[in-house]
């Protein structure tokens, strides 16, 4: 049940209920009403300490969590967050969007999602690992995790190294060679483009939305991007729009944002990926790195971008949740942006939702419409539906192409589209019929009625 104690996690409930509600759904089929309360809790949290020693030799302690969301589409599969903010509230939120976002990719995962209050920033490799070792021997010796239980990946502050440490821990605590976390090196069991795949999959969805909207007539070519965020999400859709003709015209950290008229170069990326492994901030990347100094870009200290981008035509909020209030929704809007599509996890507050939702709902004729909103659930879907490939090839032992696994990603980002498109015009009950259908509505309800019937199937609600 929602305690008003998780602000997040109500923020996240109330969005799917209030957009189901606001449909046909519940009319035509009143079946699907009872599955709110039993979806709405997770089948298990596990919360432990995790006690891990320092390079002083000091104990250091934090909180350890995974919550098993929903099993009903396959393993648990969700990723593991490890900063400071991190709580049940945060964590309850990520994994119930990540059930209704592993339902969409049309492939057999279940949702969790899991992490500590851990700040890798500022710590050495030595306590990476030890801080990684300690957390996993919870989950691993505990037995909570398997290739067909709990199988989890990166999220916000867990990149390549620490999922290396976190399954050379599994194995040697479970004596197991398993494909038990995804976003593994490629030399022991990773898929070629996960790295890339949350951020390319962004842009792969934020193309189709383009496409649809303007009849086929307009794609990247030309378009100014406006993105938030400088990990692994925001460096590769701005990779994949700059491949694509399109401009970005900003990217931002926890410090500050930067922005730039002509475009942020394939060079300031390559520099950033370098420098962030390093925890090192905008503001000093750009003061050490040649391709700043070669290109200057503006910084601007303590910053999100989105009021100081000038005019854009699209905005991947590519950070951390609630990353667009209403007021910057609103500036976005005066500046020109007709595309909006979340790279982080409920990147939009609530208030942002209603700006972009009620731009879309009075356009006045659909070959120009005004503002259409993309959801995280469905846009920023690409890693863990590469991170299914990785499972897949994993249980097959093979390791498929880079060909292989990004025309799947391109494919699949295009069904959960269309998908969406098919239940927001099905279940739809908004009188303005030259509107686009609504992408929020449609990812919820797509995602929703899928779990829902497992559940049924199961005998999970009756
Ligand atoms: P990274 O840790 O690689 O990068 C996170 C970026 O966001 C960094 O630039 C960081 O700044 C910034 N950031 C983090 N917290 C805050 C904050 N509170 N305020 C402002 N900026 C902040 O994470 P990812 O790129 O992997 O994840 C970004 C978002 O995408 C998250 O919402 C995540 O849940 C979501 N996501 C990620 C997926 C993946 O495959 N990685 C899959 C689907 C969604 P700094 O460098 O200063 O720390």
């Amino acid at each position: 049940m929602v305690k008003p104690s998780e602000p997040e996690f109500e923020q996240a409930y109330n969005e799917l209920v209030s957009t189901l509600k606001d449909s046909t759904l519940f009319q035509k089929h009143p079946k699907y009403q009872k599955v709110i309360d039993v979806v709405s809790v997770p089948e298990r949290i596990v919360q432990f300490r995790v006690a891990w020693e320092n390079d002083k030799g000091e104990i250091q302690i934090n909180n350890g969590f995974r919550v098993q969301f929903n099993s009903a589409l396959g393993p648990y599969k969700g990723g593991l967050r490890l900063h400071p903010s991190v709580n049940l509230s945060i964590l309850k939120f990520l994994g119930f969007e990540q059930i209704f976002k592993n339902a969409l990719t049309g492939l057999n995962i279940g949702g969790g999602k899991g992490g500590s209050d851990f700040d890798p920033k500022g710590k050495s490799d030595n306590e990476i690992r030890r801080f990684c070792y300690a957390f996993m021997k919870e989950l691993a010796v505990g037995g909570f995790l398997g290739e067909n239980r709990d199988v989890p990946a990166g999220d916000i502050g867990t990149g390549a190294r620490e999922v290396g440490f976190l399954f050379g821990a599994y194995k040697s605590y479970t004596k197991s060679w398993e494909g038990v976390l995804t976003g593994k090196g490629l030399t022991w069991g990773g898929s070629l483009i996960r790295p890339e795949a949350t951020g390319y999959g962004l842009v792969y969805y934020t193309e189709q939305q383009i496409k649809y909207a303007t009849k086929g007539k307009e794609d990247f070519t030309g378009k100014r991007v406006a993105i938030s965020g400088s990990g692994n999400v925001a460096q590769y859709a701005a990779l994949k729009v700059i491949e694509l003709g399109g401009t970005v015209v900003s990217l931002s950290d926890s410090k500050g944002a930067i922005i730039s008229e002509t475009g942020i170069t394939k060079e300031h990326i390559f520099s950033i990926q370098e420098a962030k492994i390093k925890f090192k901030s905008l503001k000093d990347i750009i003061n050490e790195y040649s391709a700043f100094s070669s290109s200057p870009v503006k910084y601007i200290d303590g910053a999100r971008p989105w009021i100081h981008v000038g005019q854009v035509d699209v905005a991947l909020p590519s950070a951390t949740q609630n990353e667009i209030s209403g007021e910057e929704a609103k500036a976005l809007v005066a500046a020109g942006v007709k595309y909006v599509a979340e790279g982080s996890n409920m990147g939009s507050t609530q208030e942002a939702i209603d700006v972009f939702e009620g731009e879309r709902v009075a356009t006045k004729s659909a070959s120009s419409p005004a503002v259409w909103y993309g959801p995280g659930k469905a846009s920023n879907a690409g890693g863990v539906l590469v991170s299914a490939l990785e499972m897949a090839q994993n249980s097959q032992r093979l390791t498929w192409t880079t060909e292989q696994v990004d025309d799947e990603l391109k494919k699949r980002m295009i069904e959960l589209f269309n998908q969406s498109i098919k239940f927001a015009t099905e279940y739809s009950n908004e009188t303005n019929k030259e509107s686009l259908p609504s992408l929020v509505k449609g990812a919820n309800l797509a995602g929703f009625v899928k779990v829902a019937d497992a559940m049924f199937d199961h005998g999970d609600v009756y």
